[in-house]
């Protein structure tokens, strides 16, 4: 109880071990569940571990088994139990892959029906999108759709949830994410999305009763993101993104 209460009082803090929990998840139950992967799947997993390997906070172990991964996927086409061998030994206790247990923290709902997954696959890619945005801020050639057109095709892909699947493809055309034209506007892209998204399921059945939906970041976190007249002041809101979805901002458990 006083470690969810702390939790909470952290606000918009990300969590390692959410990030961690978010990527085993999809990479054991949506991934290595696909029997033959091929085709546009196929390429929609290369470019997802590419990403994951340029910015995803692994330390060497992590890297290297990203990098396995990435060579079963440098084939014509991968069996997904070849996969989910190499998911296994990195989860072994020696592997040195994994800093955390595979759980939920920020990202717990107040029952198993809640959060989780859903809220692990948000954060992961918010957190791509800024850490491209931040590493390639005086790279004048990098491509602007490097993170959105990966989680596209992912959640085109491999999302379990069709429906989530089905609304996020017709807000990526209703919304133009093709016409973004930098990494910061992919930043706040996503947050766009997000925050209708929320405004869609405010009230829903699916919401958690414990956390219910809002228009990100509260005022209370961020009272400059909202101008007097409550517009958005997008420059802050960036600000704001840059800050929370860091690398040097992601927390370990039990660090302050
Ligand atoms: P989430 O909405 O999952 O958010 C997780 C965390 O992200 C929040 O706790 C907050 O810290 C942060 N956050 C919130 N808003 C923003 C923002 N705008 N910018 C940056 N950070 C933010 N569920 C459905 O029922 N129907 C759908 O159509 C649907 N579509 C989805 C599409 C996608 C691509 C994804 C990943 C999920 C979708 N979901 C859908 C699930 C739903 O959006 C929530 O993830 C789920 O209800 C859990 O909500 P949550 O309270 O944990 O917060």
């Amino acid at each position: 109880q006083a470690l969810k209460e702390r939790i909470k009082l952290m606000g918009d803090v990300v969590f390692q071990m959410d990030l961690e929990t978010a990527l085993r998840y999809s990479l054991k139950h949506e991934i290595a569940t696909v029997k033959m992967i091929t085709g546009e799947k196929l390429q929609v997993l290369r470019d997802y571990l590419n990403i994951l390997r340029k910015y995803f906070p692994f330390g060497r172990g992590g890297q290297l088994f990203l990098t396995e991964l990435a060579m079963k996927a440098s084939t014509e086409q991968v069996q997904g139990s070849d996969l989910a061998e190499v998911i296994r030994r990195a989860e072994q206790e020696d592997s040195q892959v994994f800093s955390s247990p595979q759980q939920w923290l920020a990202c717990r709902g107040s029952s198993p029906s809640y959060r989780g997954y859903p809220c692990g696959l948000w954060k992961l890619f918010h957190y791509l999108t800024v850490n491209s945005a931040e590493r390639n801020i005086n790279n004048n050639r990098a491509n602007p759709l490097e993170i959105l057109d990966v989680m596209h095709g992912y959640v085109k892909n491999f999302f379990g949830c069709h429906d989530c699947s089905q609304h996020f493809q017709e807000m990526a055309a209703k919304r133009e994410m093709r016409n973004v034209s930098s990494l910061d506007s992919s930043v706040l892209w996503l947050w766009m999305a997000h925050n209708e998204v929320n405004k869609r399921l405010s009230g829903d059945q699916t919401e958690d009763p414990e956390y219910p939906k809002y228009q990100f970041p509260l005022k209370e976190r961020c009272p400059l993101c909202r101008n007097n007249n409550n517009t958005w002041n997008l420059v802050e809101v960036l600000r704001y993104l840059k800050h929370a979805y860091s690398n040097i901002n992601v927390r370990y458990i039990g660090s302050d």
